[in-house]
């Protein structure tokens, strides 16, 4: 690596939301970015008018701050080298496509759309399915390199609309050294003359994408495997400009649950889980559903896309962004595209709801299941609920005992466990329970223990009947645990409903 800033940058289009493909591209720019104590850029590539959706940007830049990826510079951030919307530095681009043609690195070219589909449909006739406007083809086409330099200049006198391509040299091989993929070789005999500049007044990805990359000084271009066959036309227009080109480093797709095909938007909702960082509304108001919206922590989110494509090389599994950024390495991130494994994320989430303070968790639990409940509960609460719980929402619904006295008794306790004598001798436990002085979970279980040798029975064949009265339930955290958090008088008055709803 060259001892020049590292600047790296995230350039999303704004087409639509944010897959958590390009979540894990920003991701690995940014940890790129910290590792080397270099910026992390936003830029919005917004120059295909046609693509433009409403809402995209607000969503890309809302996603990444719930994700704690914040730009260093970008829209909205500020910088010394914005704007950071492509449509806002629309000036800079077409004398850096006229420079081009001065050089005679490009052409103008005046083809209709009807002249292109009419060279298409000769070439399928002829059985040449992929026609391209390329070195061989372009001296049949109405462009500034075959019709006269005089005709070339009253058409752009007249407005006749234009567009300037790129003039791929012929047969020259391409090399570049891809940091995750080794050096990667194209002949230019297998690329065509890209459109640089449109009929519109806007540039193309190709142009305003290496303009602003050499504006903004970005020394590193991290991203999605896709873009690997741009990337050959990319180093010849740094040539073509004599800028240094940056160094290239292309991330493996993100691929389907069972490796076939990669993961796109509508797997998620069809194989049952997100595909998206947040829920986002389409404008005809169907909705995709996000990470943020399904109960994960944006933690544990970015935890399960680091390792989608990288690792530490080490057996450890758990990392805060900080230790994320510690550990990063472009060096370690796989050619071979990434499975997507929904329980592994899952896992994650898991992992991470445990190590969260009690008190936090409170917190969360009572704002968004909307709780009545005292903080100090509810931290007890999840203090015994957490390890049970994948989603803070869990610990609502898997201990509703917590919150109301049961309404209905498990069926198979019911019948496994509640013998011709429980009832008997769930009173008599009763009347010691009700007795116990210095009320707290040890007591509560001590008292237990003495009443199971005083009644000469093991543990397994009582305290399932004890579990029903108060919870209702079949499992759970330690019943000794529930009934200090629920307190003697209420455990007391459920035993008591539980053995009058519940016959002898
Ligand atoms: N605007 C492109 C995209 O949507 C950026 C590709 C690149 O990073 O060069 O992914």
């Amino acid at each position: 690596m060259s001892n020049k800033e590292v600047r790296v940058r995230f350039a999303p289009s704004p087409t639509g939301p944010l897959h958590m493909g390009g979540v894990r591209t920003a991701l690995y720019n940014y940890l790129f970015a910290k590792k080397n104590n270099g910026k992390f850029l936003l830029r919005i590539e917004d120059t295909d008018q046609t693509r433009f959706v409403p809402g995209a940007q607000e969503y890309i830049m809302d996603a990444l701050k719930w994700c704690a990826i914040f730009p260093d510079e970008g829209p909205g951030i500020g910088g010394n080298h914005g704007p950071y919307i492509q449509s806002e530095r629309k000036s800079h681009y077409a004398p850096k496509a006229q420079e081009l043609v001065d050089r005679g690195w490009a052409y103008y070219a005046f083809d209709t759309a009807e002249d292109l589909n009419q060279m298409r449909e000769q070439a399928k006739q002829m059985k040449m399915p992929n026609w391209q406007y390329n070195s061989i083809t372009r001296g049949a086409m109405k462009n500034s390199l075959t019709l006269p330099a005089n005709e070339v200049e009253a058409r752009i006198k007249n407005g006749d609309p234009f567009v300037i391509r790129f003039k791929m040299p012929r047969n020259r091989d391409i090399r570049f050294e891809d940091i995750i993929r080794g050096w990667v070789v194209v002949n230019t005999n297998n690329l065509d003359d890209k459109v640089l500049y449109k009929s519109d007044g806007m540039p193309t990805y190709h142009l305003a994408n290496i303009v602003d990359d050499h504006e903004m000084e970005i020394s590193h271009v991290i991203r999605g495997e896709e873009w690997l066959p741009s990337a050959p036309l990319h180093v010849l227009l740094y040539e073509a400009f004599g800028w240094e080109c940056p160094q290239f480093a292309h991330l493996p797709l993100l691929l389907r649950p069972d490796g076939n095909g990669k993961l796109s938007k509508r797997d998620g909702d069809r194989l049952g889980f997100p595909v998206f960082p947040t829920n986002w509304t389409t404008s005809d108001g169907e909705v995709y559903s996000g990470y943020r919206e399904n109960g994960y922590f944006s933690g544990a989110f970015i935890n399960m896309l680091a390792f989608l494509g990288w690792n530490p090389g080490t057996q450890q599994e758990i990392f805060s962004l900080e230790e994320l950024v510690e550990a990063f390495s472009l060096e370690r991130v796989s050619k071979a595209g990434a499975k997507f494994d929904a329980d592994k994320t899952k896992w994650f989430q898991q992992q991470y709801l445990r190590s969260t303070d009690n008190t936090i968790l409170a917190k969360e639990l009572k704002a968004k299941q909307r709780l009545s409940e005292d903080l100090d509960y509810l931290e007890k609460v999840c203090n015994v609920m957490k390890e049970r719980a994948t989603f803070i929402k869990d610990i609502h619904t898997e201990g509703d005992y917590f919150f109301q006295a049961p309404r209905d008794y498990d069926e198979t306790v019911l019948k496994k466990k509640w013998k011709a004598d429980t009832h008997q001798i769930m009173t008599n436990w009763l009347d010691i329970f009700k007795n116990i002085e210095e009320f707290n979970a040890s007591n509560v279980e001590a008292a237990f223990k003495n009443y199971l040798i005083e009644i000469d029975k093991g543990i397994g064949a009582v305290l399932p009947a004890f579990r029903l009265l108060v919870t209702g339930k079949a499992m759970g955290p330690s019943m000794f645990e529930i009934v200090e958090i629920l307190g003697q008088q209420e455990s007391v008055k459920r035993m008591e409903t539980g053995l009058n709803n519940i016959p002898a």
